[in-house]
Formats: structure tokens, C-alpha cells, sequence
């Protein structure tokens, strides 16, 4: 056999077929913009050099990232074709023999999934029961095993909880190596680490815009110093950012105030639907500063299919880990999609008993 046993052993990502549900299992954005914003998208790309390559270094898309996100002086971005891409790169440039990629669990599956196709080692240090962070015994790993190499999801997938400002700073301080906090979720959250950049040597911050959005683009970047993004710049294939999602995500951000909005929105409607699953006696519903939430429910695989036979789509995480046993995640939607799973959850909470 001519491949390598890790990519022999691995399970290709799964996605599974969404067609005719509500679909509440990916953490998209349900809004589109308006019809005007459209207008003006659909005439920037009716006018687009799709016969050129794209601007390799993404100028004008990266100043107005800049100024949207407020970077600080001096730090740079670097972007990828989802932040997925960049995790990838991250784990390419760092892999040295030996070399360790730590991380969190449960938590974003990719950062182990890259490490294994990749061939780096990965060590998952488990979340305390309430699935905060296990400082004490995050940072005796750290002492431990040095890694090259530690991602946190802040918030985090698929808890939805933000770790604490003050066991982030602990752990980046105690870090050997390059910690990158994942901010995939930063438009739902209250705080981000991004003003912080310039105080830590060996600090990134990565975000994408799926979340936003903007998951049809497939934008995300890492900010931070010029000393590491040039590095992992020479990893960057070129044009790995297409013309098409060049130009959108400018015109979107010029209108980031449209896409703020709908995050508030969702924010608003993560309250009410966090407030009617505490409602219900059977579910525990764990607090989220993410466009989700999950919860735990007896027998979450037939409600799971229970919804699934009712049109909604949501995401089982029973079996992904043992601290997810009978978890459920579940996107905040529009308030009617919301509605819908409610009511579905309750029906089929009463058919599987
Ligand atoms: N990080 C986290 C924590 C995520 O949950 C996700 C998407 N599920 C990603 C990164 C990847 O996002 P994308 O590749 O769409 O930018």
C-alpha cells in the first residue's frame, strides 16, 4: 500500500446531507443580506477580472480588515482560505520531529484531525467537568510535554462557553511555544484578544468569517507579528484567496454594520432559546457566547433522529467524546427555525420517552 497509515486510519470529514432540512447544525449565519447589498454584490462581480488571478497579497481586503477589527499597530494578518486552511499551514510550519500540538477537549476537531494527516504529535488535554479550563493540569502538560504548538477555541466549539481572560494569559505566559486562539465565534462574544496581540511574542489570534456570514466565501486569518506571519507566509500557496471572495468580503465589510447587526440579533435569540431549553425539565442547557448551543437530553441519538424525522438538522456530538455523552448542539437560527426545533424537540422528547 502506497499511503501512509495515519491517512489510511482517518475518516474523511463527514457532511452530511442538508437538503430540505432547517438546517441548524453548522453555526451559519441563517440571514443573508439585503436585497440592496446584493444588488451592489452582484454588479461588482458582473464586473470582476475572474480571468486574472487574484491579488496575491489581498491589499485592499486586508486594509479594511484592519480597520474593521481594529488591529494594533504594528501586527500583521495573514489570510486563508477558511481558517481551517490556516490551522493546516500552522501545523505544516511547526512540525518538527518530535514536536508536540496540544490542545483542549472537547473541542474543535480539526486541530487533532490536521495533526494526524499531517503526522504531528497531539496531546488533548481534557476541560474541567464544567468545562472551563483545567489550568492546573494544562499547564503541568505544558511543563511536561513543551509544545510547539497549543490551539484554543474562544469560545469553544462545541461548549459554547469563553474560557477565562486571566487562564489564557497563564497559559500563553507559560507557553514554550506559539499559542493561537481560535475566535471563530468573537462576533457572539465579549471579548477577544486581538487588543492584546502586541503584549505576547508568542501569541496569534486567528477568526474566520463563516461565522459572520460569509461560510460560502471561505475567508479566516491569523493576526499578529510580522516575526511569525512572514514565516508562515512562505507556506501560503499563492492565490489560495480567489477573486470572487476577495471582492465580496470587501463589500461586506465596508457594510460591517449590517453583519453586526444580525449577530445581535442571533445573540438575542440565543437568549430566548437558552431560556425556553431551561425551561424543559428533561434538557440541560449549558450557557454559550457562540451562535449555538448545546445541550444534554437522554437518549441524544433518538432525539437526534427524532428532529432529523421532523425536518430539523442539528448536530450529534454523542459519541465524538466521552465528556459529550447525550450532547446535542444546536444553531441559533431565524426566531421561526428556532420555534420549529423547539417544538420538534419537544415532540420527539415525548416519542423516544
Ligand atoms: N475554528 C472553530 C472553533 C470552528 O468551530 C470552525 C468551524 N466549525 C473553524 C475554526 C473553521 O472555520 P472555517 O474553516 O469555516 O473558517
Amino acid at each position: 500500500m502506497l499511503l501512509r497509515q495515519e491517512i489510511l486510519e482517518l475518516n474523511a470529514y463527514h457532511v452530511p446531507d442538508s437538503s430540505g432540512y432547517i438546517k441548524l447544525d453548522a453555526m451559519e449565519n441563517p440571514y443573508l443580506v439585503p436585497p440592496e447589498l446584493r444588488g451592489e454584490i452582484a454588479a461588482a462581480v458582473a464586473a470582476a477580472a475572474i480571468n486574472r488571478y487574484p491579488d496575491p497579497g489581498a491589499v485592499s481586503l486586508k486594509k479594511i480588515i484592519r480597520t474593521t477589527i481594529g488591529l494594533p499597530e504594528g501586527m500583521e494578518l495573514l489570510l486563508g482560505n477558511g481558517s481551517d486552511e490556516l490551522i493546516q499551514l500552522l501545523v505544516l510550519a511547526l512540525n518538527k520531529p518530535g514536536a508536540t500540538l496540544l490542545s483542549v477537549e472537547p473541542s474543535f476537531v480539526m486541530y487533532k484531525v490536521i495533526a494526524t494527516f499531517i503526522g504531528m504529535r497531539y496531546t488533548g488535554i481534557p476541560l474541567a467537568e464544567d468545562y472551563s479550563l483545567d489550568l492546573r493540569s494544562l499547564l503541568a502538560a505544558i511543563k511536561r510535554k513543551r509544545p510547539a504548538l497549543i490551539f484554543l477555541a474562544c469560545p469553544n466549539n462545541p461548549t459554547g462557553n469563553l474560557y477565562s481572560a486571566d487562564a489564557l494569559v497563564q497559559i500563553i505566559e507559560a507557553s514554550p511555544g506559539l499559542v493561537v486562539l481560535d475566535e471563530a465565534y468573537y462576533a457572539f462574544a465579549r471579548d477577544s484578544f486581538i487588543p492584546h496581540l502586541t503584549r505576547y511574542a508568542n501569541l496569534l489570534v486567528m477568526r474566520t468569517f463563516s461565522k459572520l456570514g460569509m461560510a460560502g466565501l471561505r475567508l479566516g486569518f491569523l493576526a499578529g507579528s510580522s516575526a511569525w506571519l512572514g514565516e508562515l507566509e512562505k507556506l501560503r500557496l499563492p492565490y489560495n484567496v480567489g477573486v470572487l471572495p476577495q471582492l465580496v468580503a470587501e463589500i461586506l465589510l465596508v457594510h460591517h454594520g449590517v453583519l453586526l447587526q444580525q449577530a445581535e440579533h442571533i445573540k438575542r435569540d440565543r437568549t430566548k432559546l437558552y431560556g425556553q431549553l431551561r425551561e424543559i425539565a428533561a434538557v440541560r442547557v449549558y450557557p454559550s457566547e457562540a451562535n449555538f448551543l448545546m445541550f444534554r437530553v437522554a437518549n441524544a441519538t433518538g432525539i437526534f433522529n427524532g428532529l432529523k424525522q421532523r425536518g430539523v438538522l442539528i448536530k450529534n456530538l454523542q459519541g465524538g467524546h466521552p465528556m459529550l455523552k447525550d450532547c446535542l448542539r444546536v444553531t441559533v437560527g431565524t426566531p421561526e427555525e428556532n420555534e420549529r426545533f423547539v417544538a420538534a424537540l419537544k415532540e420527539s422528547m415525548c416519542e423516544v420517552g
